[in-house]
């Protein structure tokens, strides 16, 4: 990881925990954190705003959706807004996470619009780009990753200089929940590869000083060795972050990683 790029460690909580969780949750990270040198996200799911806003608000803790629609307001049942989430207290959120690619069909397209709305309402968006098993069976993981992420910031790219900053997370599909965890070797191909894809379409500039998250079954035991890669900037975890004391122990191998 280079110094110049503050480590980001967000907890994607996806449709998991209830209030009274979030709640000694927050109690519990706020406690554990101390003077953590990475920058710290959650990511709960919507009705859970409120209560990880008013458990974290006064602290470095970050917030943000999991998701948000491309449209600022209007006659889309069971979605959320831009205006809505940062009216919620929300400074992030993610586009492109392969559950919604997966569960909802969402392509490319659509996550550039969702990435536009996202800057459009002053959040930063975490674009989540990875390959499933079978497209790294077929040799294809480089370029659909170059593709993932060129069509997510195309609108960003037609405009010359992205409006704010935002960050990419890596997220092999394989790997999400499963336990299969990328090695550092394979997660660092890949983070180098979407470093060189941000130079060419966006700059030198912003490519040295977006943060490349990897996500996908990362625990305690092995974020050490991943932190240690030059080209990760910090983590997106799912599963191991439902747990307050796991997902300190992960912030605190970055924090090490990061002086
Ligand atoms: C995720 O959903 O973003 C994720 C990385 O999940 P897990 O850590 O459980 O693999």
């Amino acid at each position: 990881m280079s110094p110049s790029r503050t480590p980001l460690v967000a907890a994607n909580w996806k449709m998991n925990l209830l209030r009274e969780d979030a709640e000694g949750y927050c109690e519990a990270l706020r406690a554990g954190l101390g003077e953590a040198e990475s920058e710290v996200l959650i990511f709960p799911s919507f009705p859970l705003l409120p209560a990880v806003a008013a458990g974290l608000l006064g602290s470095p803790v970050g917030w943000g959706g999991q998701d948000l629609h491309p449209d600022d307001a209007g006659a889309h049942t069971g979605d959320v807004s831009g205006p809505q989430l940062a009216d919620a207290g929300c400074t992030w959120a993610l586009a492109g996470h392969s559950e919604r690619r997966h569960d909802h069909g969402e392509g490319d397209g659509l996550v550039a619009r969702k990435v536009e709305a996202a800057l459009r309402n002053g959040l930063t968006p975490l674009v989540c780009v990875g390959e499933t098993k079978a497209e790294r069976d077929a040799g294809e993981t480089l370029e659909l990753l170059r593709n993932q992420l060129e069509m997510a910031l195309a609108p960003i790219a037609a405009t010359g200089r992205p409006p704010r900053p935002f960050a990419v997370a890596y997220e092999p599909v394989w790997a999400i929940g499963t336990g299969d965890t990328a090695t550092p070797e394979i997660a660092q191909e890949a983070h180098r590869h979407l470093r060189g894809v941000l130079a060419e379409g966006l700059g030198d500039d912003v490519a040295r000083a977006t943060r490349i998250l990897y996500g996908g079954s990362v625990k305690p035991h092995n974020a050490a060795e991943l932190i240690a890669q030059g080209d990760l900037d910090g983590f997106l975890v799912g599963g191991a972050s439902l747990d307050a004391e796991e997902f300190l122990a992960i912030i605190r191998c970055c924090d090490a990683n990061g002086r």
